[in-house]
């Protein structure tokens, strides 16, 4: 392998922020929790609305551009964006882990130039983060100054330029999955020298309505140490705490109930799953969701009751890969031929419900993909929305080998 030629902050004048890095405390990034909306619960967890105001977000590069007809994004010049100039070695980087091999601390504050084209995949740290990573004022101190927390912001990306997860080999889809929990792990074993909680974010933008700004597919995750969820997340941890003990029960779980293949649920709302159902396996089945957050949303459930990705085998990684590409290459297909009646993008986000660290809690994982589409006030207003298509329709005409029209009754 080559040397990596190592650059020390002395050496690479690092601006305030990149990688997290701050020296002046007036520019960490400001966490806001909104006083309208917050309850503190058990002494020191705050529930509900927060904004990371981060003024460096604004420097981000946004590497797609509008062609003429304004409604397709292409990169200018394919494989020469951000990423596949850091893998080039033309871009400084600080990398967590290669492949299934851990090279620095999440801590790491030195960018070095990587050739990283002989790794597969690989974890490194964001460069534009809204996050503090290292405030080097108090970099030997317990605390981190009062209006921010700290975070490690991860960049999960495969050394290949792909845009879309139905690119990705099964194989090279594996290895990226067990990249991301190496590197989770690394990165909760040195926030917990500090916090005794770590809330961990995982997820995908693909493409830029979903939030991408460099069209190299790749996902995120945020760890970070502020104590406590907002309202959306909580709402998921909170329904499986409670309804746990349902009907004098002690461990119920709508998960669990949907791999019985139950017809009700404990609303007595018939849950149509064979119907709903669009792919599975030994180890995941991936139906489209009841209740949908958008048109074409499809949720991914482990058949074992676990909590979070870093409690998966090898076995249910591996079919969790499969999962991953299948279901995305049927939502695009989807999308291609009823995308523009149901008014609904290609982009799209992938979000892990999963449990954080520190906090017990009885939630059964899940993944969810939802398709960019554009929603109306009662959508922003609260958490509800207005579908326009059964979503035991979505998985019929999603499974339809022949390319069938559009519903007629449905037909908007
Ligand atoms: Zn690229
Ligand atoms: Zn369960």
């Amino acid at each position: 392998m080559k040397q990596n030629k190592r650059t020390s902050l002395k050496d690479l004048q690092i601006l305030d922020g990149h990688w997290g890095i701050f020296r002046n405390t007036e520019l960490v990034p400001e966490v806001r929790w909104d006083p309208f909306r917050i309850v503190i619960d058990d002494g020191d967890v705050k529930i509900g609305h927060h904004s990371y105001i981060s003024l460096l977000r604004a420097d981000r590069p946004d590497e797609y551009f509008i062609t003429d007809n304004q409604s397709l994004f292409y990169h200018l010049e394919e494989q020469d964006d951000s990423f596949c100039r850091l893998i080039t070695g033309k871009l400084p980087s600080i990398i967590v882990a290669r492949d299934l091999v851990l090279v620095n601390d999440p801590f790491c504050t030195e960018p070095a130039f990587e050739m990283l084209s002989d790794t597969t995949v690989f974890t490194s740290i964001n460069l534009y983060t809204s996050m503090t990573r290292i405030l080097l004022s108090e970099q030997n101190s317990n605390h981190i100054h009062k209006r921010t927390s700290q975070g490690i912001p991860l960049l999960h990306i495969f050394s290949k330029h792909y845009h879309t997860m139905e690119e990705v080999p099964t194989e090279e889809m594996v290895l990226y999955l067990k990249n991301i929990i190496l590197s989770i792990n690394e990165s909760r074993k040195v926030l917990s020298a500090k916090y005794d909680t770590t809330t961990v974010f995982h997820f995908y933008n693909i493409g830029p309505n979903a939030g991408s700004s460099i069209p190299h597919l790749h996902s995120q995750t945020l760890l970070y140490s502020d104590k406590g969820y907002g309202w959306k997340n909580y709402s998921f941890f909170r329904s499986f705490e409670k309804n746990q003990h349902l009907n004098g029960r002690n461990s119920y779980c709508i998960g669990c109930e949907y791999i019985k293949g139950s017809n009700n649920d404990f609303l007595g709302q018939k849950l149509h799953i064979s119907e709903r159902t669009i792919w599975e396996d030994d180890n995941w089945i991936v139906f489209t969701a009841y209740a949908p957050e958008r048109d074409g949303h499809i949720r991914l459930l482990p058949k074992r009751h676990v909590s979070s990705l870093w409690e998966l085998n090898s076995s249910e990684i591996t079919s969790l890969a499969k999962a991953l590409k299948h279901a995305n290459q049927v939502l695009s297909q989807f999308i291609h031929r009823f995308g523009g009646k149901l008014h609904i993008l290609s982009d799209r986000n992938i979000l892990f419900r999963q449990k954080h660290f520190g906090y017990s809690s009885p939630i059964h994982m899940l993944i969810d993909i939802i398709p960019v589409q554009q929603v109306g006030g009662a959508e922003i207003l609260d958490d509800h929305r207005l579908s326009h298509i059964l979503p035991e329709e979505t998985a019929k005409l999603m499974k339809s080998k022949i390319h069938r029209d559009f519903p007629h009754s449905l037909d908007l």
